[in-house]
């Protein structure tokens, strides 16, 4: 290559340089994002939004939890799905909107009490149960973030929720209007994608699906990893956190939490056992025992042979005997 053609590539190599630093530098907010190029998805398939209809019987809250921290909440049981919003001078930040019903009325309700925008919305995961309504605060102009294995299954799965603007890999700090919030992924627990959500200076987590607040973990464990999942219980185990929002039901305590922790692991060492030595499904589900604190948990009833079922299926598919 003569040096003429060179020197002729030299102010495109200036501009992809200045544009890389300019996305870099995109959001002053934020350390750790990677701009998601939306315009991939442009169009793309999405399925019905089952909870996109106006349902007036749908109870909503947004209760105080300390300072400029809130908690929302929509349904009955006590709270059917919740998630932590922060309000700050320069914008709110929204955890799980959940439902697209409830996202319409939480939108107005951010502006009515507090007067701001939603800036932020942070999906724990890739669950159309807590990402559901995200696209009501994209459209309003908030930015979505979630962990970068959260993009796949929202496009694969057609979730009909917002198509993620913001991704990250192991940690996304949020300083805004004088508050910190850090999105961490520990590991792989439930589902690929999880995000847990701290807030320093609250001494409050979102560890929405992981915790357990005196509730037995949905159905068969769907979309888990046992090793992941009790990495991450005991990360949080080692926070400083007196709030511990789970994204359902009530809050939890770090107590909950180590009593979940108990209960998860002797579950996967009960069955481990029982599959070692040789029982069928048939034989295994009938002598895994449960203690009298979990019998007391809510959803014990409908859920505990489903718990069951789905360890039985990890413990299965992750060892090998004599052959
Ligand atoms: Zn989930």
């Amino acid at each position: 290559m003569s040096a003429k053609k060179k020197l002729s590539y030299f102010p495109l190599i200036i501009l992809i340089l200045l544009v890389g630093n300019v996305k870099a530098q995109l959001d002053p907010h934020l350390s750790g994002p990677e701009f998601v190029d939306k315009s991939l998805y442009d169009n793309h398939e999405v399925l019905e939004d089952i909870f996109g209809k106006p349902d007036a019987g749908l109870e909503k809250t947004l209760i105080k939890v300390k300072g400029n921290l809130y908690r929302h909440t929509n349904g009955t049981l006590p709270a059917l799905h919740s998630g932590l919003v922060l309000i700050t001078h320069e914008g709110a930040i929204v955890i799980d909107p959940a439902l697209t019903q409830a996202a319409i009325w939480l939108k107005d309700e951010i502006k009515k009490k507090f007067n701001v925008p939603v800036k932020y919305v942070i999906l724990t995961h890739a669950h159309y149960d807590h990402a559901g309504g995200s696209q009501v605060f994209q459209q309003a102009g908030a930015k979505i973030i979630i962990h970068k294995n959260g993009l796949e299954p929202i496009i694969g799965e057609k979730l009909p929720v917002a198509v993620p603007d913001i991704i990250y890999d192991k940690q996304l700090t949020i300083k805004l209007g004088g508050e910190t919030v850090i999105v961490k992924h520990i590991a792989p627990s439930h589902s690929n994608s999880m995000s847990v959500v701290l807030f320093p200076q609250y001494k409050a987590l979102q560890l929405t699906d992981v915790g357990e607040s005196k509730t037995m973990p949905y159905n068969d464990f769907l979309d888990f990893y046992y090793d992941g999942w009790i990495e991450t219980l005991d990360w949080a185990l080692k926070q400083d956190v007196d709030y511990i929002d789970v994204g359902h039901y009530t809050m939890a305590t770090l107590d909950d939490i180590r009593e979940e922790r108990e209960y998860i692991v002797s579950l996967h060492q009960q069955v481990l056992n029982l599959v070692r030595e040789g029982q069928s499904w048939d034989q295994l589900y009938r002598n895994v025992k449960f203690t009298e604190e979990v019998k007391k948990w809510g959803g014990f009833d409908a859920m505990n042979k489903l718990n069951i079922l789905g360890m039985f299926r990890w413990v299965s598919n992750h060892r090998r005997g004599v052959w």
